[in-house]
């Protein structure tokens, strides 16, 4: 199966009008989003159960098993007066992808007694093909689908929350077809915030895997250790420190694996292996936001996850990514 990763074509988006002429062209295909992370989908219901932790973008999946975006084109929709922003072109066949956001209250207004409707063929749309929350479906889309939706949630998520410059406080603009703004008083252009997270596979000396349970989680569900990389610090430094924050045990080495966009709302996993000094046990949970640590040899884990006594993140997320990269195989599948 092809990976079919739109090109995200950053040249063009600096065109003049380039978002009306796509808007007025036909064949232009549309992602429709809202702020607060939800996509409609080419599915009947609503899915909008939230895992506990990781969703992920995901991988390839054979074809009939994915979830595809809403067959929408910018004939289905007036796009007048909705925000949109150019996610590229399709690699194979050069159309270009729109996102549309659908506005606050479009929705929750549909049964409002004598609510004026100005997106009708929106609500009509939006009818057949529901919003559902990223974090929800994530794992289930196409990798074309998760391509585009993950950009065009994380870049309306950013419109909605960044309408004053931090400079001037004046309103800002949207520019360069949604990827940047500036600022309608003093011309500051800015331009979309990721917060760089660490998450990492933890192992011993005797090659264990160190996992922890999240304070607010589901009984038995076990995962990786994660945290924000903060102000002024390397992902490596954030690494060691998340693990001695969580569990008190010190990292003697750390390696970068993979990384995942997270845009809820804006967050990018970055993906290490991380070994420990020796001599490092027992863990500590530090009983805040980690209360249970387990340090677990494969047999150990494969027989709880087999017995249901341990539960593992979705199948998809990049934290059973690094479980099942230190594992050396699927787990519990
Ligand atoms: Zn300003």
């Amino acid at each position: 199966m092809t990976t079919a990763r739109p090109d995200r074509d950053a040249a063009r988006r600096t065109r003049p009008g380039l978002l009306e002429a796509l808007a007025a062209d036909p064949a232009t295909r549309l992602v429709l989003v809202d702020a607060r992370g939800r996509v409609s989908l080419d599915a009947p219901a609503q899915h909008t159960d939230l895992p506990l932790d990781g969703l992920t973008p995901a991988r390839d999946r054979p074809a009939g098993e994915a979830l595809e975006l809403a067959p929408v084109t910018a004939a289905d929709l007036d796009l007048a007066g909705l925000e949109t922003y150019y996610l590229g072109r399709e690699a194979l066949d050069g159309a270009s992808w729109l996102a549309v956001v659908v506005p606050d209250g479009t929705t929750d207004l549909a049964d409002a007694e004598g609510a004026a409707r100005p997106h009708a063929d929106l609500d009509a749309l939006l009818a057949r093909f529901p919003l559902s929350a990223l974090r929800a479906v994530g794992a289930h889309l196409s990798a074309l689908a998760a391509c585009l939706a993950t950009p065009a949630v994380a870049l309306a998520a950013w419109h909605a929350s960044h309408r004053y410059c931090p400079a001037c406080g004046a309103r800002t603009e949207r520019a360069e077809a949604g990827w940047a703004q500036r600022c309608t008083g003093c011309g500051r252009v800015s331009f979309p915030r990721t917060d760089p997270a660490v998450i990492m596979s933890v192992t011993d000396e005797r090659d264990r895997i160190v996992l922890v349970h999240g304070s607010t989680w589901q009984a038995g569900r076990f995962s990786t250790i994660a945290g924000f990389v903060e102000a002024g610090e390397s992902a490596e430094a954030a690494v060691a420190r998340e693990v001695a924050e969580e569990t008190g045990l010190r990292v003697a080495s750390v390696e970068q694996v993979a990384t995942q966009p997270w845009p809820f709302p804006r967050s990018l996993m970055l993906g290490y292996r991380a070994r420990l000094e020796p001599g490092e046990e027992p863990a500590r949970p530090d009983g805040e936001e980690v209360t249970d640590v387990r340090v677990l040899s494969r047999e150990e884990l494969a027989a709880a996850v087999d017995s249901g006594r341990i539960v593992l993140p979705g199948t998809t997320s990049i934290a059973r990514m690094l479980i099942e990269d230190w594992f050396g195989g699927p787990l519990g599948r």
